[in-house]
């Protein structure tokens, strides 16, 4: 006679469907800037933008720079007429504003002069601008052509690790090992998801686990200090 084995349980015990639905709980309707920006206008180019002023930057400083920076150029052609000077000043204090200033500029010319002033839409594409990370290329993908992807983050790397979803050390890995447990339907979602209840709950140090509709079901691996 022969006996059944026993399959693997899953090492982890939250599951993805009940992670989201915690995740939406606690975070609302409230949206990062970048993804507002989106929709207010699914425009490639103030997204591609947008992230790239977002990248070690403040959600809020990221929103105010991008509209100071939208009222002065907000296409191709004009920005890659603005004087650096110009750039920087507009999108000051965001991180690393001065090299910010100068990839812009060259992204808008390249984008006149080899793309007809049309963002591309393939992450391949993306990667070959300067300035441009995964990161970036795949918001601009999801949010501005609809396409599936998964942008990781910081956010989406710690807490989908934390989780125990994922069990990565880089963000490039978390993208791919993502890919593999989140049901398509999740895929261009998550990311903002993520960073607001990164920013909220599930914060770099010391994250709100007493606060967390999670907090029964998470393994909180690698957590430290919480509260
Ligand atoms: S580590 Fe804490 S805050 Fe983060 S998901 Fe788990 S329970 Fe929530």
């Amino acid at each position: 006679m022969t006996r059944k084995t026993k399959s693997k349980s899953n090492p982890t015990r939250l599951t993805v469907n009940r992670a989201v639905k915690g995740m939406s709980k606690a975070v609302g309707k409230s949206l990062p800037s970048v993804s507002q920006i989106a929709r207010a206008r699914r425009d490639p180019f103030r997204i591609l933008v947008s992230t790239v002023l977002s990248l070690r930057t403040k959600d809020e400083v990221t929103m105010e720079a991008s509209k100071r920076l939208f009222v002065k150029a907000d296409t191709p052609e004009a920005l890659s007429k603005l004087p650096v000077r110009v750039i920087e000043k507009a999108i000051y204090p965001a991180g690393f504003y001065k090299t910010k200033a100068r990839s812009l500029k060259e992204i808008s010319k390249r984008l006149v002069r080899d793309y007809d002033s049309r963002v591309p839409d393939t992450i391949d594409e993306l990667l070959t601008f300067k300035g441009v990370g995964r990161k970036t290329a795949n918001l601009v993908i999801t949010l501005g052509y609809g396409k599936d992807g998964i942008c990781v983050d910081t956010h989406v790397h710690r807490a989908s690790n934390r989780m125990g979803l994922v069990k990565t050390t880089k963000p490039d890995e978390t993208e791919f090992a993502l890919m593999d447990v989140l049901p398509r339907k999740y895929w261009i979602g998550y990311n903002e998801l993520l960073v607001r209840f990164g920013q909220m709950v599930c914060k770099p140090i010391s994250p709100l686990c007493s606060q967390c509709p999670l907090e029964k079901h998470c393994p909180k691996i690698d957590v430290g200090k919480r509260r």
